[in-house]
Order: C-alpha cells, then structure tokens, then sequence
C-alpha cells in the first residue's frame, strides 16, 4: 500500500467508527446490532465495524480493512458478519462509498410485514423521491442479501431499502450520507406507522413528489460557492 493509500485508511477508520456512534444517538440499534463501511476510494478495499464489538469500544484502531469478496486485510478483530453483503455492493455499484445496516425498530416493522413504506410525506419525497422498497427475503452468508439490495435499489430512487423479514440496508456517496438515509428511513417509518393506526394517509400526486425530489436532491442546502478569481 502506497502512503496515500494508507492515509485514506487511517481518516475512514475516524469516519466510519465516528459515523457508528450517530447509530446509537439515533437510536437505531441494539447490543452489537448495525454496521456502517465506507469504501476506500480507487481501492478494491473497504472499511467496516468489526464483529460483536460494543458501541462503547468502537474506536478508529478497531475497524477493519477488508477487500471487496470480503477478506480481512488487516485489523485485528473479524469483520462484521454482513460484511459479504456490504461487499457485493460496492462491487455492484461503483458510485456508493457507504452502506449502512441496521434493525431500527419502526422501518423493520414494515420489513417484518413485507411492506414498501407508501409515500405520503414531503420528508419522504425529498430524501427517498417516492416510496422506500421491500427487498427479498434472503439468508445471511453468502450473495443472497448483496443480491437483493442492488436488485431492488439499482435505478431506484430510494438510497435505503427493507430487506423482508430482516430490516434496512442503505447507500450512499459516502458513509455519512448512508446513515443520514438510515436516519431518515428510520423517522418516516416510524410516521408513517403512527399515520396508518390514525387513519387513511391521503395520497401524493406523482408530480408533487417529482417536484420535492427534484428541489430536494438539486436546490436545498448549502450549494458549492464558486471561486472567486483573484
Ligand atoms: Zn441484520
């Protein structure tokens, strides 16, 4: 490894260990429940959570680096056991630098009941452009989970999706952006269940929420500053 690839290691051990304590803030995990990786850049290689390591000692020196079949490559614990998941998308999908996992309580109940949370939000329209998907049902291990994220989210709008029976795996261009979308999937499941015992949610026009996603994704938010010339 040459010394810039070393150093992207050393500052995605920060990130990623860093961006795990936003799992627990948010509530959204339990015991050793829930990973957060983050691809190295150019590299085949990955950073990840260890496996059945408390919150409370996941530190920068306790990540580990593995490649993208999911090897260990260096650290001193094992990966985190849905680490062949994480793996096979970043294989599949180049543009995603982070992949989040987790068993957050509302959004896992629609997993649980093999349901795609309806979009009836402005808050939903805006992070997810429509309805959050349920994936397939499939067995830890192998491909199978891996497949079946990149199967349902490839050419989706949605950066999260509800694995069946299971809970939420999201995407994004980086680790922080893929826990932002595990927050937020997490918060309009939990909406949208409280909205379903009060009533009957009122649809979205399919143009309202284009709209939304649209501003959200290309308007909203601190756009770049361009230089100045001096
Ligand atoms: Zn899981």
């Amino acid at each position: 490894m040459n010394a810039e690839v070393t150093r992207q290691i050393a500052e995605l051990r920060e990130t990623v260990a860093r961006q795990h304590a936003e799992l627990t803030r948010y509530n959204l995990v339990a015991w050793t429940s829930g990973n957060v990786s983050a691809r190295v850049p150019g590299q085949d290689l990955m950073v990840i959570k260890p496996s059945g390591v408390s919150y409370d000692d996941l530190t920068a020196a306790t990540m580990v680096v593995c490649d993208l079949d999911g090897v260990l490559v260096e650290g001193d614990f094992a990966p985190s056991s849905d680490t062949a998941a994480h793996a096979y998308v970043y294989r599949a999908m180049p543009e995603v630098g982070g992949v989040v996992h987790t068993h957050s309580s509302y959004a896992t109940a629609w997993a649980a009941c093999g349901e795609s949370i309806p979009c009836h939000l402005t808050a939903q329209a805006d992070e997810f452009g429509g309805e959050i998907p349920i994936g397939p049902f499939a067995l830890i291990g192998g491909d199978d989970i891996g497949k079946g994220i990149v199967a349902t989210l490839s050419g989706h709008r949605s950066p999260a999706v509800l694995m069946r029976n299971h809970g939420v795996f999201t995407i994004g261009r980086d680790a922080r952006a893929a826990v932002k979308a595990a927050v937020m999937c997490e918060d309009v499941a939990r909406t949208a269940h409280l909205a379903h015992t009060l009533g009957q949610p009122v649809p979205m026009a399919q143009a309202d929420i284009d709209s939304l996603y649209d501003r959200y994704q290309n308007v909203y938010g601190q756009q770049p500053v361009a230089p100045t010339g001096s």
